[in-house]
């Protein structure tokens, strides 16, 4: 490449100083119109139209049971729109596999309070089959911080506890990013969370350590796509109302 002589510096450097100096007067300059970001709608349950339905209260189709393969999914279907966790039946997930997802969900503890700390109330959302957002009856029910509701659990606390009593049913609106791996199996980019609990952001954007073990550290073997998986911890916690968009 051939050198920059002062002169040719000179000019380039007149040339910023006057495009720095003409002052742009025009607003449309900075307009961008196309593409046009789709419009979405809402039915009467607030779902937006581009979202991927999982459960509406009417059926438990989109499930199926963790446990066994190829069994239905055999929670209680309640009368309100609602799932219950059935215990002893075991964990639940869906019979289609995500990546990167925004979720919905909404869950109420169980109406008559056993137990406490990670005894009351327990399950939890687990994404690609293998991270878990906690659930737990956290109102006025201390356990270690990283395992408490919306905890990304054994790692991450959240910033605050936002929990109802357990009379109310609650929100969790989630953001993940799967992890990325490479051809040779190594995460290249971590998995992330942003969970929003009742409307309060209680996990910003944190870069999950790998998967959430109830012993030991974190492991990080390669995946791709998997199930969104419900916990059965033995707990009558109920769920309504979930949806998924993928990102
Ligand atoms: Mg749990």
């Amino acid at each position: 490449m051939k050198k920059l002589t002062l002169l040719g510096v000179l000019c380039i450097f007149a040339m910023h100083t006057m495009l720095i100096a003409q002052e742009v007067t025009d607003p449309k300059a900075t307009e961008v119109w196309d593409p046009e970001p789709v419009a979405v709608s809402f039915n009467t349950n607030n779902v937006p139209s581009d979202a991927i339905v999982l459960f509406d209260g009417s059926d438990l189709n989109n499930w199926e049971s963790a446990r066994e393969k190829n069994a239905p999914a055999s929670w209680t279907l309640d009368r309100d729109g609602s799932m219950t966790v059935k215990p002893g039946a075991g964990d639940i997930k869906t019979k289609e596999t995500f990546g990167s997802v925004q979720l919905h969900l909404e869950w109420r503890a169980p109406q008559t309070i056993k137990s406490e700390g990670q005894g009351r109330g327990n399950s939890g959302v687990f994404f690609q089959n293998r991270y878990e957002v906690q659930i737990l009856d956290s109102y006025k029910n201390r356990t270690y911080a990283n395992g408490q509701a919306t905890a990304v659990y054994k790692q991450y606390p959240p910033l605050v506890n936002a929990t109802k009593p357990s009379t109310e049913w609650q929100t969790y609106d989630i953001i993940f990013h799967a992890p990325v791996f490479n051809a040779q199996g190594n995460k290249v980019k971590s998995g992330t969370f942003t969970v929003i609990h009742n409307g309060v952001v209680v996990q910003d954007h944190i870069e999950i350590l790998g998967t959430t073990e109830y012993i030991g550290p974190a492991k990080n073997p390669p995946h791709g796509e998997d199930v969104i998986k419900l916990q059965d911890h033995g707990n009558l916690v109920s769920y309504r109302n979930i949806w998924v968009r993928r990102l």
